[in-house]
């Protein structure tokens, strides 16, 4: 074993672990990364980007089908082999991190590839794929970015099948004929609808009474009308009871008794953290935790910082990056403002589109809010009207009717996640409702639907 004195060792690199660790190093810390697998993390790699080429495709698929109805003749002949080579080529380099790594080097830290785990304050223990122990004692402290997994439900049987996860979907060369994707969140519909239109017969198995659980269920509402007019199958309410797996072939048992068959089967059911092999009983936390407990400065104990998903503050990349600015600050003592999430936004990329920010209605009501809500539908906003087929969606804003602000605002349609920007300037700005009634919204846009949805406040 090797022992080494550091000033900060950052233990898993999502995007802001990566990015934390390239600013530390740059600002003159002698920085050393630990990496289980591709210095990066779950985004550029099997998440975001993969999926989004994805999206790119099955929309450019879908607005080709559209065409007839605005602009005459124009077919399409789907092929997958297009999106899986810009994922592979463009997008990953082939599920290779050296560009990653090169780029830290670059500017001085020293990446391993290997489990890193703390052994006690300020104190880190990597294990090398070689089998190598190193030691390592940081001066300024840890940060873990440590990230998640997907989650496998406790199913009969589904583990002795080789179901895919998010994992094995980015990878395909392939299409099969048929799957069911377990799970009806963002990555089990964004995934549900990529494979609809290349021509695949799907199946969404999701246990909750709706699609995007965490969205306003004006939004799932019509997500599931375009899935149904797609062809994708929606099952709510229905338990997976057992899975198997014989000749090819997927035997889905559901808690109402139906038995689906699949060609293969996609797990989307929510994430694990990577918080059970971290070493987090050698400073005191637990490793079982859903989230690792972390104060505004993403401190999560002496010497110890966290960002990312593991915080519980949203799962997404712009959370990891916007914290990670912060403990960075923190690490170089430069203080600063400390995070706020009182305006997390999130996009999931389905067609249409489904952007929130904020607190939902419901959320706004437990919080023990006085609420007001307004909404508009897209469709019927002269930009939806003069789209014609795919022109879809709807406002909704959450006010906090005592204090004349909006506190969550959803918007659904094409490009919904870019009208969403507004509308997270507005909670994140808690700017007052008559200073965004009194706005001009240029016409014909669907952001100008912000200006009916706010009228209608009630
Ligand atoms: C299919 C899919 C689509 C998504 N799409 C979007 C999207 O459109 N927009 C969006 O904002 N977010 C999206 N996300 C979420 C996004 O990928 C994550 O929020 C983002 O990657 C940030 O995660 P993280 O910082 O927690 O770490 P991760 O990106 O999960 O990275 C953690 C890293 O830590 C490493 N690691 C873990 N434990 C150890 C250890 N003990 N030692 C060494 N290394 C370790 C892992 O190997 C991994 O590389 C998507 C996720 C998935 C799965």
């Amino acid at each position: 074993m090797s022992a080494h004195e550091v000033d900060l060792v950052v233990i898993g690199t999502g995007p802001g672990g990566e990015a934390l660790a390239n600013a530390a190093a740059s600002a003159g810390l002698d920085v050393v990364v630990v990496e289980k697998h591709l210095v990066g993390g779950e985004c550029p790699y099997y998440g975001c980007i993969p999926t989004k080429m994805m999206v790119r495709g099955s929309d450019a698929v879908a607005e080709v089908r559209r065409v007839p109805q605005v602009a005459g003749e124009a077919t399409i002949t789907p092929a997958w082999s297009v999106v899986a080579r810009r994922i592979s080529e463009e997008a990953t380099a082939g599920w290779d991190d050296t560009i990653g790594v090169e780029r830290l080097e670059k500017v001085g830290a020293t990446v391993h590839h290997g489990v890193g785990r703390l052994a006690g304050t300020g104190r880190v223990v990597v294990e090398t794929p070689a089998g190598e122990t190193l030691e390592l004692t940081a001066r300024r402290g840890v940060l873990v970015n440590p990230g998640t997994r997907p989650a496998v439900p406790p199913v009969e049987g589904l583990a002795d099948t080789p179901y895919w996860t998010n994992r094995d979907a980015v990878r395909l060369t392939e299409l099969p004929g048929s799957v069911a994707i377990v799970g009806g969140g963002p990555i089990g519909c964004e995934l549900a609808q990529v494979f609809a239109r290349f021509g695949v017969r799907v199946t969404v198995i999701q246990h909750g009474s709706r699609l995007l659980a965490a969205d306003e269920p004006e939004a799932s509402a019509l997500v599931e009308k375009v899935f149904a007019e797609e062809g994708i199958r929606v099952l709510t309410d229905v338990e997976l009871v057992r899975a198997a797996y014989a000749d090819g072939a997927f035997v889905l048992t559901l808690d109402t008794g139906e038995q689906l068959t699949a060609d293969k089967v996609m797990v989307a059911a929510g994430r694990v953290p990577n918080l059970d092999d971290l070493g987090l009983e050698t400073v005191g936390l637990d490793p079982a935790a859903r989230t690792l407990e972390v104060d505004e400065w993403l401190r999560a104990g002496e010497k110890l910082w966290a960002i990312g998903d593991v915080t519980g503050h949203g799962a997404f990349t712009h959370v990891a990056m916007y914290q990670q600015a912060i403990a960075l600050r923190d690490i170089l003592g430069q203080g600063g403002a400390p995070a706020q999430y009182h305006a997390v936004p999130h996009a999931t990329f389905t067609d249409p589109e489904v952007g929130g920010v904020g607190m939902t209605e419901q959320a706004a009501r437990d919080a023990g809010l006085r609420v007001r809500t307004g909404s508009t539908d897209l469709a019927a906003s002269s930009r939806g009207f003069t789209y014609g087929p795919g022109g879809h969606g709807l406002i909704k804003v959450v006010e906090d009717a005592d204090r004349g602000v909006l506190v969550g605002a959803t918007a659904v349609g094409p490009a919904g996640g870019e009208i969403l920007g507004f509308l997270a300037v507005a909670v994140h700005a808690e700017v007052p409702v008559p200073t965004l009634r009194s706005m001009i919204y240029a016409y014909p846009t669907f952001h100008r639907a912000i200006e009916a949805a706010l009228a209608d406040l009630s």
